[in-house]
């Protein structure tokens, strides 16, 4: 072998590694579905180079997945024959960390095993766990169209560092053989492995094969022919009938398509006719990832052409406000040549995405009515990000704007679970508008004066403390022909919800205070606009106001905080 190098680890490799193998221990068996994974993924990279690359295929076309283990060397090994690695590519994608959302994902670390494992599945766990089960992982790699002498074995114990050597490698693609701990025997069963790939991998489009069992030892254990034979259905999952599928397979596809740990909240599925043909799969996940806040994130919706991989995309096939979804659209009339440039302005992406986008809408608003507790599931996730749909999506604005919710003051706990439409039912005789206040948090809110006069009149404020509040009362300024009104802006028009008595007082009071408000206004001089009296203050003896069509006191601060 020529070139041989040892290199170390990324310290954040290193921490990801230790933790990984101390907290996911109990999953161990989800190492060969994230190598099954990776195989799938470097199939579709493959089939999608070689649509321009035919060559790529080499004599080689029928893209595959090989597991084998060998019980004396007490070793498995998975062999794909999808695109490989050049020895760049394994040092930028085995040695290091390059995700978006890293950062994020250490900051969060407790120490608390059972909370960072958690956290890593939600970080994604990937390559790495291959070493819950092995002591040393070697990989070997060619990738498609270089030459055999451009073979890559990467071997690691998993601990600091890594070795590199340059090797012949007359087959394209990536071997990885995992030499397994003390202990770990029961995986070295032809039945077990069977089954955890059925399990975890039957979604998985290209074949997985295991060598054939043809007879049964003495000891009741299955004798493998040499023939191999596919353990999974091996056909795209979402061109399967709906009720083909089982929810445990669409939950472990939503794994693999999605890099993520847990099972997802809810999905859509439906071939979609019509201007545009295709199938979409779209999952809400459980959880936010790392990268939700991440201009950099990478991971998307993947776009499929009748079945074939053409790329994953975070900003052209969702929404910004939908950047949470997960899940794949399969086209059946888009060209196989589609680039990143074309997909930027085609006029099918464009209905096709606003055929998802609706279904997308549809399945909250599913969840909202009939799972109430899925449903603020989803809100405690993804609220914040869904109310930015609001400015974004002038289309749907009203379907969005159902799907809101808020805290007010007749909450009697800080989780938002109240929608403009429970709001709207709530509304006292002669009251014709949405009232809101905004404020950094829940209690500066409800101490607001500006509150007073409600709480008098027992009328329903909306308490707003998300910073994306702002964007979404300067956009939402009307829901089911009621407006929303801020309550610390102008000059309170409190309409039919005032009576007589009111302004009565408010007369009074006006007509008393003549002499304070010319002193207050004499001392304050430029720097208010106007000083008035008010009967509308119950407790607090004053309170500032900002005009109508002024900036909120609370957007004011917020983006001063932003340095603007
Ligand atoms: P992820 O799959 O989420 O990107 P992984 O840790 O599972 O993260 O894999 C890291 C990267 O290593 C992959 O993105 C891919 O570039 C590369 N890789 C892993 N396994 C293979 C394989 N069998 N063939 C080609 N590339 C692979
Ligand atoms: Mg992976």
């Amino acid at each position: 072998s020529v070139q041989k190098e040892t290199l170390g680890f990324q310290t954040e490799v290193k921490q990801l590694l230790h933790l990984m193998i101390h907290s996911l221990y109990s999953n161990k068996e989800i190492f060969l579905r994230e190598l099954i994974s990776n195989a799938s993924d470097a199939a579709d990279k493959l089939r999608f180079e070689g649509l321009a690359h035919p060559e790529l295929f080499e004599d080689d076309p029928e893209l595959r997945i090989r597991i084998t283990f060998d019980k004396d060397a007490r070793t498995i090994t998975l062999c794909d024959n999808g695109i490989g690695m050049s020895r760049d590519e394994v040092i930028a994608n085995i040695g290091t960390i390059a995700k978006s959302g890293t950062k994020a994902f250490f900051e969060q670390l407790s120490g608390d095993a059972k909370k960072d494992a958690n956290l890593i599945g939600q970080f994604g766990v990937g390559f790495y766990s291959a070493f819950i089960v092995a002591d040393t992982v070697t990989l070997t790699t060619r990738r498609a169209g270089q030459p055999a002498s451009q073979g890559v074995r990467w071997t690691s114990k998993g601990e600091g560092e890594y070795t590199l050597e340059t090797v012949e490698r007359a087959q394209r693609g990536t071997e990885i053989v995992l030499h397994l701990k003390e202990g770990e025997d029961e995986l070295l069963n032809d039945w077990t492995l069977k089954r955890i790939v059925r399990t975890y991998s039957d979604h998985i489009s290209i074949p997985i094969e295991m060598k054939k069992g043809n007879s049964y030892g003495e000891d009741g254990e299955v004798i493998v022919s040499d023939e191999f034979e596919a353990v999974n259905e091996a056909s795209a999952l979402w061109t399967r009938s709906k009720n083909e599928i089982t929810e445990e397979q669409y939950k472990e596809f939503y794994k693999h398509v999605a890099h993520d740990f847990s099972d997802p909240l809810a999905w859509s599925h439906a071939r979609v006719e019509g201007r545009q043909e295709y199938t979409e799969l779209l999952y809400i996940p459980s959880r936010a990832p790392f990268d939700l806040w991440d201009r950099e994130r990478k991971q998307g919706v993947k776009l499929y052409v009748r079945r074939v991989f053409i790329m994953e995309d975070s900003h052209k096939l969702m929404p910004q406000y939908l950047r949470f979804v997960r899940g794949v659209i399969d086209s059946n009339d888009l060209p196989l040549n589609v680039s990143r440039e074309i997909l930027q302005a085609s006029k099918d992406i464009d209905a096709i995405r606003s055929g998802c986008v609706k279904k997308v809408l549809g399945l909250l608003e599913d969840l909202a009515e009939n799972d109430k507790t899925k449903y603020a599931d989803f809100w405690q996730e993804f609220g914040q990000v869904l109310k930015e749909g609001v400015g974004e999506d002038f289309a749907n604005k009203e379907r969005i704007a159902k799907l809101l919710r808020f805290v007010s003051t007749v909450s009697e706990s800080d989780v938002p679970e109240i929608s403009l439409s429970d709001y709207i039912g709530r509304m006292k005789d002669g009251q014709d508008k949405i009232y809101y206040i905004t404020a950094d948090t829940l209690s500066a809110a409800r101490n607001s004066p500006h509150l007073e006069v409600f709480k008098k009149k027992g009328v329903e404020v909306l308490l707003l403390t998300d910073r994306v509040d702002e964007w979404v009362v300067g956009s939402l300024t009307e829901f089911d022909g009621k407006k929303l009104q801020s309550v610390a802006k102008g000059a309170l028009d409190l309409g039919a919800l005032e009576d007589e008595a009111d302004k009565a007082a408010q007369k009074q009071v006006e007509e008393a205070a003549k002499p304070v408000v010319e002193l207050v206004q004499k001392a304050l001089g430029e720097r208010v606009e106007a000083v008035r009296a008010t009967a509308r203050l119950t407790d607090s003896p004053a309170c500032l106001v900002v005009g109508e069509h002024d900036m909120s006191a609370h957007l004011e601060r917020l983006l001063k905080q932003a340095g603007q």
